[in-house]
């Protein structure tokens, strides 16, 4: 073990344009942003619904505070559990349609607490080869034996799913897959997992609030329950607007998880206010559609104007539009280029994505306006000839 070693290391990641560095935002979150002393139009945050900074969740988390101070104090099992929480798994409850729900710190540790609180080695997890990392985590850490399936591919699944003779199976989806934008074909996957007696978890960070006439995301989108994902996680940091995440299900799931979930469990609750703005955020997100119309209007317009470009996009219907490149350093390149003319967009590069799988992971809100895309098509253009 040597700082020479760690700085070898170090320098192999930039030669390899893959060495990451963190920007300084000097403002809230929104479609226009200062970063590192410049203002910028932003198009990467999953702030979709354009809650993040919204008066009136900033006014909830302001009362919040006033009621309950700003520390949770403890964690839920000794006497973090506040009333806000409660009132914030009850409504989340209400929203999915579950019987329960559950509130965890961050959706990583969400993620984490419900595979390894329900799996162990004598199971089995099948996860999609593109799921998010904490998902990969979660069934590496749970010591069940672990297997990748093709991405969205339900026959590589089932294939998966039929040698197994674990005691229990556990099917892991991303809802929306966060870095390429698309859906998670949710009907053929559950009839799989059916047949097999298994379950599903959907982690729907990306959905809530995007997807479904009541932002109740991929499940709501397709119409389906208990029966057919068992497991329903969503995060509080995107669409939300706020932090942390919840595991909505049956009684005897949340049950379970409240005895089992070490990061349930040996963790500080969340600070109680943001339970608060939380419901207010919640309350915008289901009532106010026209922040969904508005998003797909805005993807409509970027998708169509990139077609137009010859630019290369995925099969997204979501507000996460990657535009695919390929080689980290042109993405880097472009992305430099793009922010030269005022435009804030990240190039997401390996391990992130796969080998040769670099991008440009433009998003939307639905903050943004019609104005502002056709000014990021423009700059497009000019960086792509
Ligand atoms: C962002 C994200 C998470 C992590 O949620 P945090 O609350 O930010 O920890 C989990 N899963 C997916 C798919 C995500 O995109």
């Amino acid at each position: 073990m040597s700082f020479d070693q760690l700085d070898a290391e170090l320098s192999a990641r930039k030669e390899q344009s893959l060495y990451r560095v963190r920007r300084m935002l000097e403002s809230p979150q929104g479609p226009e942003v200062r970063v590192d002393g410049k203002p910028y139009l932003a198009f990467c945050s999953n702030d979709y619904l354009g809650l993040a900074n919204h008066p009136e969740v900033i006014r909830a988390l302001q009362q919040g505070a006033d009621e309950y101070g700003v520390g949770g104090g403890a964690s839920h099992l000794v006497n973090g559990h506040s009333m806000a929480h409660h009132a914030l798994e009850e409504a989340l409850a209400e929203f999915t349609g579950r019987p329960r729900a559950l509130l965890f710190s961050t959706g990583y540790m969400a993620n984490i607490g419900a595979v390894n609180g329900l799996l162990d080695k004598r199971d089995a997890v099948f996860q999609d080869r593109i799921n998010h990392a904490s998902l990969l985590d979660a069934g590496l850490l749970s010591g069940a034996r672990f297997q990748r399936y093709l991405h969205n591919d339900a026959e590589s699944l089932a294939q998966k799913l039929s040698r197994s003779e674990a005691r229990r199976k556990l099917v892991v989806t991303d809802g929306v897959f966060s870095m390429d934008g698309d859906i998670a074909d949710l009907p053929a996957l559950c009839t799989q997992a059916r047949a097999e007696n298994a379950w599903v978890m959907v982690d729907d960070a990306h959905g809530f609030g995007c997807l479904g006439e009541n932002g109740g995301g991929c499940v709501e989108h397709f119409g389906l329950g208990q029966n057919d994902v068992q497991v329903l996680v969503g995060t509080l940091g995107k669409a939300f607007g706020t932090a942390g995440a919840f595991v909505a299900g049956s009684e005897a799931l949340i049950e379970t998880l409240v005895q089992h979930a070490r990061t349930y469990i040996y963790t500080t609750s969340m600070p109680p206010a943001v339970a608060v703005a939380t419901m207010t955020s919640l309350k915008i997100l289901q009532e106010e559609t026209w922040r969904r119309e508005k998003l797909a209007a805005l993807i409509q317009q970027f998708r169509s104007g990139c077609e137009q470009l010859g630019l290369e996009l995925m099969d997204s219907p979501t507000p996460i539009q990657p535009i695919m490149v390929g080689d980290s350093a042109e993405a880097l390149r472009m992305s430099a280029a793009i922010e030269a003319e005022g435009i804030f967009i990240s190039a997401i590069r390996p391990p992130t994505v796969p080998q040769g799988g670099a991008r440009l992971r433009v998003t939307f809100t639905a903050t943004h306006t019609e104005a502002q895309v056709t000014r990021l098509l423009d700059v497009l253009e000019k960086v792509s000839r």
